[in-house]
């Protein structure tokens, strides 16, 4: 297959010197540019569930310099939220997690913009959520939330990074919209024994998670170095052992097979890909 560069229009911004500042470090990386810091500060995700791993994603797009985050999280934080969702403070049990997440956001990097959604994932919100986003994080803990979204991203052709834990283990893939297979290729049921708060979790794992994704996320959104496609990774931490393995898209997928598209829709500039 022959690899190819989309590019499309879109404004690239200029970068202040505080931001200059802050991302000095990561323009240290062999091959990463202005222009690719520029392209993520151009850039606004979809954040959907701000907990152990949308949480932590967050703290990690918005300390790399993303230009603005999409929060949607439907709740007051609970003193049991507290071993894991490190965007939130204790002070502020019982009140609006998506709130705080914003507050601790903007004083980590208060160039980020970020506007928030005190709601679930639904198909009566979807499209609004993933308006002006070129990037989803799938971080709802339950399957029908994942599977709004996930067939919203395949229809509008937006990527999403997916990853779900459950105890010690985790697993990540992306689904890019006509490169690899989608959620439901994986997953066409869902597990009727899965409770939406009845799993355990450490967390440092779902934390380990959302750096992964958060790592994905900037790759796919600058065109720095080169995303997993087609691959899933899986770990254990109880064993602290790391397996892939190749993911195929499923031929009778009622949600990707029959694209309106023949190439994704990557918004943000560069993306190389199977084409
Ligand atoms: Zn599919």
């Amino acid at each position: 297959m022959e690899s190819c560069v989309l590019e499309t229009e879109e404004i690239i911004p200029e970068l202040n010197h505080i931001e200059l500042e802050r991302c000095r470090r990561q323009m240290m990386l062999p091959d990463f540019t202005l222009e690719h810091q520029k392209r993520l500060k151009a850039s606004t995700a979809l954040i959907a569930g701000i907990g152990g791993l949308g949480g932590t994603a967050a703290v990690y797009l918005a300390a790399a310099g993303i230009g603005k985050m999409i929060f949607a999280h439907y709740g007051n934080l609970t003193i049991s939220n507290m071993n894991r969702q490190i965007l939130m403070k204790h002070d502020w049990i019982g009140k609006s997690r998506v709130m705080q997440g914003k507050k601790t956001i903007e004083e980590i990097n208060p160039d980020v913009e970020v506007e928030i959604y005190d709601e679930r994932t639904s198909e009566d919100n979807i499209d609004k959520l993933l308006s002006g986003v070129q990037i989803a994080i799938s971080a709802r803990p339950n399957f029908h939330e994942r599977r709004i979204l996930n067939n919203a991203c395949v229809r509008q052709g937006i990527p999403m990074i997916e990853a779900a834990m459950n105890g010690m283990e985790g697993y990540l893939f992306n689904v890019i919209p006509g490169v690899t297979p989608c959620l439901n290729c994986l997953y066409p049921e869902d597990n009727p024994e899965w409770e939406e708060l009845g799993f355990p979790v450490l967390g440092a794992v779902s934390g380990m998670l959302g750096c992964l994704m958060s790592i994905e996320a900037i790759k796919i959104l600058t065109g720095y170095k080169e995303p997993m496609l087609n691959r899933l990774l899986y770990f254990d931490t109880g064993r602290m052992e790391f397996k892939e393995f190749k993911i195929y898209k499923r031929e009778d997928c009622d949600i990707c097979r029959p694209l309106p598209f023949s190439k994704p829709q990557i918004l943000s500039g560069l993306y190389v890909h199977s084409c």
